[in-house]
């Protein structure tokens, strides 16, 4: 039997606090907590997210954008 290799691709997970799914992006984590979405990491270092999360992240940026617009 094969010996498993040494460096085993492990899933990794999504940083949101309290979500379980497997992380679909990595993302800044900056970026990240000025959305206002709460990470279980340190959001100085890249943050990952799953499919869910990455797309409410970026609703929540979208949004962000069409006040500053509004805001002229
Ligand atoms: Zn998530």
């Amino acid at each position: 039997m094969p010996e498993p290799k040494h460096a085993v691709e492990k899933a990794q997970m999504c940083d949101i606090e309290g979500c379980k799914s497997e992380a679909d992006r990595s993302i800044a984590g900056k970026k990240v907590d000025k959305a206002g979405m709460k990470l279980s990491s340190d959001p100085s270092k890249n943050a990952h997210l799953c499919h869910a999360h990455y797309k409410e992240l970026k609703k929540k940026t979208k949004t962000d954008r069409t006040l500053e617009r509004l805001g002229w």
